[in-house]
């Protein structure tokens, strides 16, 4: 945690693990904003993908103020994968921020404060300071592969040190081993002299992107010989929502990691939106809006929209994205209807997209891209069934279905997944349709 003008700033971060949705990398346009059918992670909605990397481009210009974005398409045609997608076009430390649309009446705080809530976190805020480097931290490694790939790899590593013989002496050998300890810039290491040994000793800032980024492929700006950086500007990435918390006298820091924050203050708000804002005017902080997803959109109510309303329409707003697959609806809290149950105002500013069911290809195309993510190999025939199950069942239990029967495999200690696996994975876990018919079933049994 930082603290920037008295007031507390926590960073963002990002903890990648294999979702559903983590083959996505991003839109997959070429610089004419066209779509590759694969690419990117995305697989066929073509217009879709094109018209969302015309959402991104107005966004990078500024254009989109006081606008939203809906997308509509049936159960798993891929309307959150669009908004993903669209967030990872927007660079990876924009915040991204998904939500369904009732668990805003589930929690202990009013309707308006859970959205308010949701919608700061989607707001992030790069904050520039000025620190000091840590003795034994790395500031940079340089590697490059002998130009025939034979070899040791040459390269040079800056780090602060009050011993200045630990660099110069160790050369190559101290690079191979910041390798293969896997050491990155902001690591703080020790060296033994002796044996060219490095031991990772701690972090001395979360630069967890810039690890994520470059995996092991170390590439940073050299220093110039002998001179050793004392100084360094990190970037920190917060969002609103963590900043209010934390400077929330009543709830304070330790709400983060139990989530409940419960209501935070009109004022505590105010004040931060005034010193971000002022930050932003001297060049402290550069203001990041996010994306804010709103799944099954059609659940929020008249008052929620006219929350929403108001909210893009101001200077600290993030993307909104929302999603639904209900066609003519009841606006909830009144008698009108309505397409999509979106009252008819706040669809006039809203950007629609729409998301078409899936082709047996487009199928095929996602589970095998699915199974290159989590490392799975499928016999040929094992993705054909999937594929038939799937028209059946849906695309997400299909892919929980990959998950499941590469365990199966493993306990039966075979190469590839094959179609048995994935039946007996289909026999142990319900889809929802048959969820469904064995409930009704057994209610009826019961009475
Ligand atoms: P729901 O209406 O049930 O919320 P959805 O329309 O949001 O569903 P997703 O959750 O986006 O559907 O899609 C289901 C799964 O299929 C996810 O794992 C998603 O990443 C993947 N997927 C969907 N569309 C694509 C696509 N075009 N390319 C690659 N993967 C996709």
């Amino acid at each position: 945690m930082a603290t920037l003008d008295g007031i507390n700033v926590k960073d963002i971060v990002k903890v990648e693990r294999t979702s559903v949705h983590s083959h996505i990398t991003g839109l997959g346009l070429n610089h004419r904003l066209e779509a590759e059918y694969v690419s990117g992670g995305m697989v066929g909605q073509v217009a879709a993908r094109q018209a969302a990397g015309l959402i991104v481009k107005m966004i990078q210009e500024g254009k989109i103020a006081g606008r939203a974005l809906l997308v509509t398409g049936e159960p798993g045609a891929g309307k959150t994968a669009l908004a993903i997608a669209i967030s990872k076009e927007l660079g990876i430390d924009t915040p991204f921020v998904s939500i369904v649309a009732s668990e805003i009446y589930s929690t202990e705080i009013n309707k308006t404060e859970a959205l308010t809530q949701a919608f700061r976190r989607a707001l992030g805020l790069q904050i520039k300071e000025e620190t000091e480097v840590l003795e034994g931290e790395v500031i940079s490694l340089d590697v490059d592969r002998p130009a025939n790939g034979v070899g040791p790899k040459v390269g040079k590593l800056t780090m602060r040190t009050t011993d200045m013989e630990t660099i110069y002496d160790l050369g190559s050998k101290m690079v191979d081993a910041c390798l293969k300890e896997r050491i990155m810039p902001g690591d703080v290491i020790q060296v033994d002299k002796a044996s060219g040994r490095v031991t990772r000793l701690g972090r001395s800032f979360n630069r967890s992107h810039d690890y994520d980024a470059m995996g092991p492929k170390v590439k940073l700006v050299q220093c110039p010989d002998g001179e050793i950086q004392k100084r360094r500007e990190t970037v920190h990435t917060v969002c609103l929502h963590d900043i209010d918390v934390i400077n929330s006298r009543t709830q304070g820091y330790v709400a983060l990691f139990s989530g409940d924050t419960g209501e935070i203050k009109a004022e505590v708000r105010d004040q931060i939106n005034k010193k971000v804002l002022e930050w932003r005017e001297e060049g402290k902080a550069k203001f990041v809006p996010g994306v804010l997803f709103i799944d099954e959109a059609h659940m929020l109510d008249i008052e929620c929209f006219s929350f929403l309303n108001r909210a893009i329409e101001g200077e600290l707003s993030p993307l909104i994205i929302m999603a639904t697959n209900r066609l003519i609806e009841k606006v909830r809290g009144t008698d009108v209807e309505s397409a999509h149950g979106i009252p008819s105002d706040f669809l006039d500013r809203m950007l629609i997209i729409h998301a078409t069911p899936y082709t047996v290809d487009d199928t095929a195309k996602i589970l095998s891209l699915r199974c290159d993510e989590e490392g799975v190999s499928l016999e040929p025939t094992a993705l054909d069934l999937l594929v038939r199950l799937q028209s059946a069942t849906s695309l997400r239990y299909c892919i929980h279905l990959i998950a499941a029967a590469e365990v199966i495999r493993i306990r039966n200690k075979c190469e590839r997944v094959t179609t048995d696996h994935i039946s007996q994975a289909y026999r142990l876990f319900f889809d929802t349709k048959r969820s469904e018919k064995m409930l009704t079933e057994t209610s009826g049994y019961l009475h």
